[in-house]
């Protein structure tokens, strides 16, 4: 069978001696893919005659001497709601069946300019609402690491294929977790980089104040090389950062001595996280300690709201940005011949699933004059209280550490019936969505041969810091290292 492909600093190196080829190194990846992908479902779709000539470009370069930087000629794989020119984009959704995008998203044109090759679009839920990657129209994503468990979600598929070893590294999207909970829940780093640090831009927007695209690898080093490639102002996106890009590789230094460590006394106390992850996480402050970092508690008093918070916030949004779909401009049509009203009525019936209702009938609701006051209104305040709990915090500490995802990985069916609990996966992330601050989920252990992730939430634009803390975990520790059974 074909096996998993390596880091991307080695795949990088193996390129640099001339051991391996782009074209080989694609083949590779694509081969992968179709050893453990029907067991997986990681991709919607693979493009392998693209990819193969994109490779074959890139091996172009490198002959002549003009290779583009690290990522040139590396496979990577992106989520299905980031358009890339002439490829469909479904965001795993009925109503964007038939749909092809004219045009690149920013991330991904940058992608492409440092020479790396989009292998495929990756699985996830349905236009990114949800914790699992169950809410998909073409079925769930598996775990890696048991394929009857969820891969986490929204970004399951990217999280998986990097777990299976199918692509070294590939992008996500985070609304309020969809990158930290499945990478955490998949054993490998995830990083949602600071709102406003990545462009949006060709990103179909779940809820714009809160999505942000951000990087899947199994090292923090790799992470980096993904996030260096993707970061900086775009003038196509209004809320896209002017500050310039720090050189990421160079924060790497292994060095924590001196770090502080904010523990939240609330995150710890909090009611349905499960001890062995609790556990797993104190052992990785623990090791980091060893390191020379330094451990002090620190309070998020506002920490109980964050949940509803984001729930509010996340539909009202939604249900908003997804008034566009139609009939009329994007993909699937239904019932054209009964009338504008009826073709409205049916398209979005038989379009959307049954979770994206959920939050549109919701952000209608909090949004509706009679009701914007007392839930969205509230919300927005609360969002403040959120952001200003963490100013706080950061007086007194460099990181903020928890759990990523309060559970491991959980069976497949087990959440979907009960959407409230679905909801509370998202405990640990969503405050720091709310807030617009960088975090970034490292695998710290496993219980019962599923990954635990440990998250590290800094400051704004301080995304070098949280690389560093990771990295250096992952020099003491060899959990990212560890292969999933399923995709050995
Ligand atoms: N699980 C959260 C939700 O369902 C977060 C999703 C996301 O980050 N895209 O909204």
């Amino acid at each position: 069978m074909a096996g998993p492909l390596a880091t991307l600093a080695e795949l990088r190196r193996s390129l640099e001696a001339g051991e391996l080829t782009s074209a080989a190194l694609v083949d590779a990846s694509l081969e992968r893919a179709s050893a453990t992908d029907a067991g997986i479902h990681a991709f919607l779709q693979l493009r392998a005659e693209a990819a193969r000539a994109a490779a074959a470009e890139a091996d172009g370069r490198r002959a002549e001497g003009r290779v583009r930087g690290p990522l040139d000629g590396i496979p990577v794989a992106i989520k299905d709601n980031m358009v890339q020119r002439g490829e469909p984009a479904t965001c795993a959704s009925r109503i964007l069946e038939g749909f092809v995008s004219p045009y690149d998203a920013t991330a991904v044109a940058k992608l492409e300019a440092a020479g790396a090759v989009v292998v495929g679009r990756t699985n996830m839920d349905e236009f990114a609402m949800g914790s699992s990657t169950e809410h998909s129209v073409t079925g769930p994503t598996r775990n890696p690491w048991d394929s009857r468990r969820s891969a986490g979600g929204s970004s399951g598929g990217s999280a998986a294929a990097v777990a299976a070893g199918i692509v070294p590294a590939a992008l996500g999207s985070d609304t309020g977790g969809s990158i930290r909970q499945p990478a955490a829940l998949c054993g490998v780093v995830g990083m949602k980089p600071t709102y406003g640090r990545v462009s949006r831009w060709g990103l179909v927007a779940f809820a714009s104040s809160l999505d942000q695209i951000g990087v899947f690898a199994r090292t923090a080093a790799g992470a980096a090389e993904l996030l260096q490639a993707i970061a900086g102002h775009d003038p196509k996106d209004s809320t896209s950062l002017p500050e310039p890009v720090p050189r990421y590789a160079d924060a790497l230094d292994g060095d924590v001595s001196g770090l502080v460590i904010g523990l939240p006394r609330e995150y710890f106390a909090l009611e349905g996280a499960e001890p062995a992850v609790l556990e797993a996480v104190r052992e990785a402050v623990a090791e980091l300690e060893r390191g020379g970092a330094k451990v002090r508690e620190v309070s998020l008093p506002h920490t109980r709201h964050a949940v509803a918070t984001y729930y509010l916030i996340c539909t009202a949004e939604a249900s908003s940005n997804l008034a566009r779909y139609d009939g009329v401009r994007y993909g699937r049509r239904v019932g054209s011949s009964g009338g504008l009203t009826e073709m409205y009525r049916r398209t979005r019936s038989e379009g959307f699933g049954s979770e994206v209702k959920r939050r549109i009938l919701l952000g209608t609701y909090v949004l509706s004059a009679g009701y914007y006051d007392a839930y969205y209104r509230k919300a927005q305040q609360v969002r403040t209280l959120l952001r200003r709990d963490f100013e706080q915090a950061f007086r007194g500490c460099d990181v903020i550490v928890s759990p990523t995802a309060p559970e491991l990985a959980f069976p497949l069916g087990s959440r979907t019936e009960d959407p409230l609990r679905m909801y509370l996966s998202d405990v640990y992330t969503v405050s720091a969505s709310l807030a617009g601050l960088p975090g970034l989920s490292v695998p710290c252990g496993f219980q019962a041969g599923l990954p635990v992730g440990l998250q590290l939430v800094g400051p704004p634009l301080e995304e070098a810091r949280l690389l560093r803390v990771a990295d250096a975990y992952q020099r003491r520790t060899d959990f990212h290292l560890r292969r999933p059974p399923e995709a050995p």
